[in-house]
């Protein structure tokens, strides 16, 4: 489904991403994993065509999207994304927020975007919700409806960033329960998150970013029972 092939990305002088190769198959969970800094929301945020790479190619199962002439919209109509927080538009209710990609971007007509996302909502028990401001919701509620709102263009890809960093602990649990209910149904991911219980519990594969490159790859079995990097047992060890 993605393909990341030799990705620098650079910020002025300093290098984040220093040449990134990661494929992710079709219903593959992978969990990026790594020091603050080491390059995770970078790399999500150059697959969603937030920041525009330096070097290499970026496919999205044909389409070459890190060519500049790509359109930004249609490709990410194509790519589901929720970041650690600020996701909702807060002048706008619930059901626009879910509704609002598909109308606009795929021109879905009112009545069957809502009809979608009511039923989306329902599934996460926050159909009661769906006319209250997101200010109205808790923490765990309102990234419940961000997750929502980026499946209902039934993308092909999901990225997940951090999504339960900004959350309480008690609210943390329901949010991973919907990451793991997504992935039962199929849906390929890609998230990067401390949260190093569930990317064992949930992650196909983990992939250890460090300082811009992927120093290690493999099953979470692999990489958190027995990492072969030294940095990798030196990161893994802060978490134990
Ligand atoms: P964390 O675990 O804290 O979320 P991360 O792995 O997601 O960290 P990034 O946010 O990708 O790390 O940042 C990687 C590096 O790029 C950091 O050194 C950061 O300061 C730098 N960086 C990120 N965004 C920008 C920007 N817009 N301008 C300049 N530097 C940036
Ligand atoms: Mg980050």
């Amino acid at each position: 489904v993605l393909r990341l092939e030799n990705v620098h990305k650079n910020f002025g002088e300093s290098p984040v991403l220093q040449g990134v190769d990661l494929a992710v198959a079709e219903h593959e969970v992978v969990a990026l994993i790594g020091a603050s800094g080491s390059g995770k929301s970078t790399l999500l945020r150059c697959v969603n065509l937030l920041e525009q790479i330096d070097d290499g190619r970026i496919w999205l199962r044909d389409d070459d999207i890190s060519d500049p002439r790509v359109s930004v919209d249609t490709v990410r109509a194509r790519i589901g994304v929720v970041f650690q927080q600020f996701n909702l538009f807060p002048h706008i209710r619930v059901l626009d927020n879910v509704t609002l990609a598909a109308r606009r971007v795929l021109k879905t007509p009112r009545a069957e975007a809502e009809a979608t996302a009511l039923a989306l909502l329902e599934r996460v028990g926050l159909a009661d919700k769906a006319h209250e401001f997101p200010d109205r919701l808790s923490g765990g509620q309102q990234q419940r409806v961000a997750i929502v709102r980026a499946v209902a263009t039934s993308p092909e890809l999901l990225l997940l960033d951090e999504i339960t960093s900004a959350l309480d602990p008690q609210l943390v649990t329901e949010v991973l329960d919907l990451v793991r209910e997504l992935k039962n149904e199929g849906t390929t991911i890609v998230m990067a998150t401390h949260e190093m219980a569930f990317a064992r519990d949930i992650a196909d594969r983990v992939v250890f970013l460090d300082a811009g490159r992927i120093a290690e790859e493999g099953t979470a079995a692999q990489i958190f029972g027995d990492p072969q990097h030294e940095r990798t047992r030196a990161f893994l060890s802060r978490y134990l």
